[in-house]
């Protein structure tokens, strides 16, 4: 598998996912993934331009280091109506699923500082980022959204593989989701800069501490 883009259809929405892989020493592979599609009410900039938009640099600042895992960026189609592109990216690994050490999903960021759905997360995945946080001294917190919705990470969870999600949801600012609301005068630069600054140091560090 080389340094390529590629499509992977999807049955049940137009749109195929859109994967991007940056091959390291071996193929043990970290997944970073966000959805792209969008709720019509609203112009889709925070759920989810914020996450998608972030793949490509994310991408950019960890392909000038050497690095031993493989990492997938996947952008999934679907996912408000009911998590289809990451369904379908999950069924299709078949075995080398086992190969997938870690997932980490991006949705909804730059309402707020960094945000982390613990409950739905992997144990040692949270513990690093918080570590990474602290380090780099960026705000960190744990919003649940258990009662809001559900995002790409799950399909990963239900198979045992490691997953976070990261977002910027608060109780405050839950009701610009899928809403007029949903545009880019709701996004706080500062913040969304923040959380990616954390994200691109945390999927470095992930190189090192994951198997
Ligand atoms: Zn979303």
């Amino acid at each position: 598998m080389g340094d390529a883009l590629t499509e992977q259809s999807v049955k049940g929405t137009k749109a195929p996912n859109l994967l991007c892989t940056l091959p390291g020493a071996s193929d043990s592979t970290i997944i970073v993934g966000a959805h792209f599609d969008l709720v019509e009410a609203g112009s889709g900039v925070v759920d989810n331009w914020t996450g998608v938009a972030l793949l490509s640099s994310l991408y950019q600042s960890l392909a000038i280091t050497q690095r031993q895992h493989t990492y997938v960026f996947v952008a999934f189609s679907g996912e408000e109506a009911g998590l289809i592109g990451s369904t379908a990216f999950v069924k299709q690994l078949g075995d080398r699923r086992m190969r997938i050490k870690a997932m980490v999903n991006l949705d909804t960021l730059g309402l707020s500082d960094t945000k982390v759905w613990v409950t739905h997360a992997d144990e040692r995945l949270v513990g690093w980022l918080a570590g990474v946080a602290k380090v780099l001294n960026l705000p960190i917190a744990a919003v649940n959204v258990d009662n809001v919705g559900t995002t790409d990470s799950e399909p990963f969870r239900q198979k045992k593989i490691p997953a976070i999600s990261v977002h910027s949801i608060t109780p405050e600012t839950l009701k610009i989701l899928h809403s007029r609301a949903d545009k880019i005068e709701a996004v706080h630069v500062d913040e969304y800069y923040r959380t990616y600054h954390l994200v691109a140091a945390y999927l470095a560090l992930l190189d090192q501490k994951l198997e």
